[in-house]
């Protein structure tokens, strides 16, 4: 298949990228280098059936492929740290870009993807979270513009389903992690690895007894190719239900790496949401998806890459 990726360079579409090539299919990357990294994808450069666009999809995107099949839209800042600083760029990414995406889709008949996040859920009050919550989220506060962008992206989407009947699906990914974070990208596993390895002292925001359940990088690639080929539109949760509190990864990631580092106790950024875990009951059923990889072994594959690669920009 021809299959279009946004964000392509990023941390998650990179992985992407490298599954659909060994598959076997042909793969253009479309991204604007913004928090996506040319490094994360030089190994395909060469590659016959890999094509990179440095591109930002809040522009039009013409395509010399006359056929696409499917469209991953994954393009967006997707750290807090990240997408409070470029706050208009990403509300654009999900929301115009969405847009774009969705209506190069409906010109190649393609299938499109929509990459939309836990955050929708916000604050939880319902526990953990279904498919169902429609979630408790600051419309102004400082995660607005990712947590409603990707929440009108949802909404975009539905309304081509229901006017065009365009083939959608939409996924919201809960924390992930793994090989190619950026060591700056502010999220807390890519900050407790590196600030243990050059034992620093590790970072931890209010009481740290908030939680959020991680999924390593290779079972989100696995859930959203399920996804994109399965006959469900969505919303699905993907996730690792595995709920942590940051405490217990601080102390978890301190030990694997054998660091000497102190916890420092910082202020909790504005709107952190206290707690986190995805009920993929959906994803089990009607993908047979189920995240495969402990929580000790992903870090440690993390861990290891950061050793490694962890300081290359
Ligand atoms: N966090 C932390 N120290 C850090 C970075 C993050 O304690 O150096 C906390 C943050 O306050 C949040 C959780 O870890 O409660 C996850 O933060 P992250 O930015 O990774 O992603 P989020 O789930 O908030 O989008």
């Amino acid at each position: 298949m021809k299959i279009l990726i946004t964000g392509g360079a990023g941390f998650i579409g990179s992985h992407l990228c490298d599954r659909l090539i060994t598959e076997g299919h042909y793969v253009i990357c479309v991204d604007n280098l913004g928090s996506g990294r040319l490094k994360n994808v030089k190994h395909l450069l060469t590659h016959k059936n890999f094509r990179f666009i440095k591109h930002n999809v809040i522009e039009p995107l013409q395509l010399i492929e006359g056929k696409i099949d499917q469209i991953y839209h994954l393009a967006s800042r997707a750290s807090p740290k990240d997408y409070q600083e470029y706050p208009v760029e990403t509300a654009l990414a999900n929301s115009v870009g969405t847009d774009r995406m969705a209506k190069l889709a409906n010109e190649k008949n393609a299938t499109i993807l929509f990459t939309s996040t836990s955050e929708s859920y916000g604050e939880p009050k319902e526990h953990p979270q279904k498919e169902s919550y429609w979630g408790n989220v600051n419309p102004v506060g400082i995660r607005s513009c990712y947590d409603e962008s990707k929440r009108f992206g949802e909404a975009l989407l539905m309304a081509y389903y229901r006017e065009y009947n365009l083939n959608i699906k939409i996924v919201r990914i809960f924390n992930t992690y793994g090989p190619r974070m950026r060591k700056d990208d502010g999220r807390v596993i890519s900050n407790f690895i590196s600030q243990s390895i050059e034992n620093k002292p590790i970072t931890v925001y209010g009481d740290g007894n908030q939680t959020r359940s991680f999924c390593y990088v290779g079972d989100m690639v696995e859930g959203l190719i399920k996804m994109m080929n399965s006959k469900e539109i969505g919303p699905k949760n993907l996730g690792n239900p595995n709920e942590r509190t940051i405490l217990e990864v601080a102390e978890k990631i301190k030990n694997l790496t054998k660091s000497k580092s102190e916890l420092t106790f910082l202020p909790l950024p504005e709107d952190d949401p206290t707690i986190r875990q995805p009920d993929i009951s959906k994803a089990r059923q009607f993908l047979s998806w189920e995240p495969e990889i402990k929580l000790e072994e992903g870090l440690k594959r993390t861990i290891t890459w950061f050793k490694k690669n962890g300081n290359s920009v």
